[in-house]
């Protein structure tokens, strides 16, 4: 008896694709989506192609676009570079909000302790 599963073709994996060499049409800012401009193109699998290149599937988080390509290291260590810039961002976006609610947790609490609202039950 055939089931669903009997059909089932796992995904090809990156390093059996035959993949294109890919020069991106912003130039060499992998980062880039040419497909609605922003810069928050990331990687979702690579491996080694030879000594210097690296196949790399691509995904914008914007508009979904999907890329496969083989890239040098110096695109890659780019990109890299990049992604860390993106992640130093998020993480100082991070340290400013948390200060910023701890802030106006302080605030709030100094307000009850100037009104008397604050009682031995609260705790
Ligand atoms: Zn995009």
């Amino acid at each position: 008896m055939a089931t669903n599963h009997d059909n089932f073709m796992p995904p090809p994996q990156i390093d059996q694709l035959q993949l294109p060499l890919v020069t991106p049409a912003s130039g060499d800012d992998l980062h880039h989506c040419d497909e609605c401009n922003a810069d928050l193109v990331h990687p979702l699998d690579w491996s080694r192609v030879g000594t210097d290149a690296w196949a790399v599937e691509l995904r914008c988080p914007n508009c979904w676009a999907h890329t496969y390509g083989v890239f040098t290291q110096e695109e890659v260590d780019r990109l890299e570079e990049a992604l860390d810039q993106d992640e130093d961002a998020i993480v100082d976006e991070m340290l400013a909000l948390e200060a910023a609610r701890i802030e106006d947790e302080v605030a709030a609490f100094s307000s009850a302790l100037a009104l008397n609202a604050v009682l031995p039950e609260d705790f």
